[in-house]
């Protein structure tokens, strides 16, 4: 028989009435010859009225305890919505994490999942029952009882979607699907029918996302199809697959990130192990950092710049204030008024002229970039926040991202995944030590790869794209893009990494151009490595360890760029073997 989960988030068991309409929506999944377990939040707001509580009693309780008041938001919602389907005639049974056998780790207020056992849940099942699962929550080894993190919820649906090996999984919120951008912010964004778990990981940790990012990492890792879909309506909603939404389209969506800051440590020593003093401070201290972006070195220094959120700048600046003396770098700058703007498509991969794409729109609206960085399927531009809005309307218009694709794809259920492993072969691999912990995929160098850099270019609204524009004109296949905003008398540095071959093009083009670069440099010799997997940025750890790795052999990092793909650190060409044997040792226990 096929089973379903379905999950209801707070807004959608907020009052008596909606848990009725959401037992509503289960009975009729049964009734359709569906298993199914329903997995419920806390009603409305409850979690953060149980936080406000606590606070009042004391301003930093114990993790444990939070865990113990929190978890208790769920344990409501799960026995009302048992109690629905009796009143209407069916058999449900509800259950807590400790009950359905939720295993995780001890790191309280944001556990992650280790095993989950499904015997219990099955027996139930097969003897008729609803089963309604607690949200959110699970028990460590020692039977305390642990949270996920804020909308932890997705995550156990996510989960048990995978474990039960559910024909479907079926996310029900007070959005009717997924959209190519926040509808709140521009009203012509689109409706999508799909879209693909990197797409949506990329979304969710740009904070652009219906859906908590641990279980989109949990849904591609077991290949879990997703619907995400209004549960106030019989609308279809949005599927979440391996799948784009169409093959030929550079980019599916885009994100504002108002809310953030940008720090610049300025004439940091150029040796090894000097991001790593500098980004550990922050990893310490749980701030996540986006958008790092080292120059490359003018006179054995260079200058570091890095965006956070807006909210973690103060506490940032005393970690950097640490940094900036342990590594005898210059100083440091920062401004609190950035907002970050970011395109992301799977068809970026291996398309040319996207980010110039994205260059032009911006400059033709004549907005200002301050900062540049891009990955394998995503582009992200810093600008000025009062200009937040008025960018991303540009950048979404020219990407036609209110045009449903003429090659759109479809997605029917039972569709088989693609990727070079089943799911269950995963599953049954991982299921048996931890659900969730880092999986890499990948650890790889790139030796024919070379650097161009340009130096003193004036910091006005369309140099990037002029420079992009020349050499996407030329057929020059650009990779990584920094743009950093040193901002020494109004002028910034590009570099970005081209094939081999194509760098004394790249060179000719730009050195014809007539602007006034102060420099315009190139090198073949680095290296690039890089490492994939799934969750990298979840796990924050990845780059420090990254830093720290190569920081530990002497190695000397010149570019970097993240995504939740890939993170990829540009080094010198005699440094590249090396630097892949740092890193196959120190990820060993990673790779899958
Ligand atoms: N009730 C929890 C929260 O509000 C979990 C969830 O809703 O997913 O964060
Ligand atoms: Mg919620």
């Amino acid at each position: 028989m096929p089973l379903i989960v379905q999950k209801f988030g707070g807004t959608s068991v907020a009052t008596p009435e909606k848990i009725q309409s959401a037992a509503r929506k289960a009975i009729r999944a049964q009734q359709e010859g569906n298993q199914v377990v329903v997995v419920v939040s806390a009603m409305g707001h409850e979690t953060d009225h149980l936080i406000d509580l606590a606070k009042q009693i004391n301003d930093e309780p114990p993790a444990r305890e939070m865990d113990m008041l929190l978890s208790t938001g769920e344990q409501v919602s799960v026995a009302l919505m048992a109690m629905a389907i009796h009143r209407f005639g069916y058999r449900a049974i509800s259950l807590t994490g400790a009950q359905m056998g939720i295993r995780t780790d001890n790191s309280f207020t944001k556990a992650r999942i280790k095993t989950i056992s499904t015997e219990r849940i099955r027996k139930l099942l097969d003897a008729g029952n609803i089963v309604i699962a607690a949200g959110f929550q699970g028990v460590d080894d020692d039977y305390n009882i642990t949270t996920l993190g804020r909308g932890g919820s997705d995550t156990t649906a996510v989960a048990l979607a995978a474990v039960l090996g559910a024909d479907a999984c079926e996310i029900y919120t007070d959005v009717d699907g997924v959209y190519t951008t926040d509808p709140r912010l521009l009203p012509e964004a689109r409706q999508m029918d799909l879209i693909s778990y990197d797409e949506m990981l990329e979304l969710a940790s740009l904070g652009a996302s219906v859906m908590h990012n641990r279980s989109i990492e949990f849904a591609k890792k077991f290949g879990v199809p997703i619907r995400v879909r209004s549960s106030f309506s019989d609308a279809p909603g949005s599927m979440i697959v391996s799948l784009p939404e169409s093959n030929t389209v550079p980019v599916s969506g885009a994100a504002l990130t108002r809310e953030e800051a940008r720090i610049t440590v300025q004439g940091v020593p150029d040796s090894p192990g000097m991001s790593y003093e500098i980004f550990r401070r922050l990893a310490d201290r749980k701030i996540t950092v986006d958008m790092i972006v080292q120059n490359i070195g003018m006179e054995d220094r260079a200058d570091i710049s890095f965006t956070i959120p807006n909210h973690e700048l103060k506490e940032a600046l005393r970690a950097i204030e640490e940094g900036v003396k342990v590594t005898g770098a210059t100083g440091y700058t920062y401004d609190d008024a950035v907002a970050k703007v970011s395109v992301v498509g799977l068809g970026m991969a291996n398309q040319t002229g996207v980010a110039e794409k994205m260059f032009s729109s911006l400059a033709n609206a004549g907005i200002n970039i301050q900062m540049i960085t891009t990955s394998e399927i995503k582009i992200s531009c810093l600008v000025q926040r009062s200009e937040a809005t008025a960018a991303l309307r540009a950048v979404h218009q020219a990407f036609s991202l209110h045009v449903k694709p003429a090659d759109a794809n479809q997605w029917r259920i039972g569709q088989s995944i693609s990727g070079s492993q089943s799911a269950s072969e995963i599953v049954d691999r991982l299921s048996k030590s931890n659900l969730e912990q880092l999986t890499l995929l990948d650890i790889s160098l790139l030796g024919d790869q070379a650097r161009v850099t340009l130096t003193g270019v004036p910091d006005t609204p369309g140099l990037a794209e002029k420079v992009f524009r020349e050499v996407a004109e030329v057929g020059v296949f650009v990779d990584m893009i920094i743009q950093s905003c040193d901002g020494y008398l109004g002028e910034t540095s590009i570099s970005f990494t081209v094939p081999e071959e194509q760098m004394p093009l790249s060179l000719d083009v730009l050195g014809k151009t007539g602007y006034n670069f102060r420099k315009i440099g190139g090198s073949t010799d680095i290296a690039k490595l890089s490492v994939s997997g799934i969750g990298l940025r979840s796990h924050t750890s990845v780059a420090i360890a990254m830093f720290k790795a190569l920081a530990d052999e002497g190695i000397n990092v010149l570019m970097i760029n993240t995504s939740e793909l890939r993170v990829n650190v540009v080094i010198e060409g005699k440094d590249g073997q090396r630097g892949l044997a740092a890193l196959q040792k120190t990820f060993a226990g990673a790779l899958v």
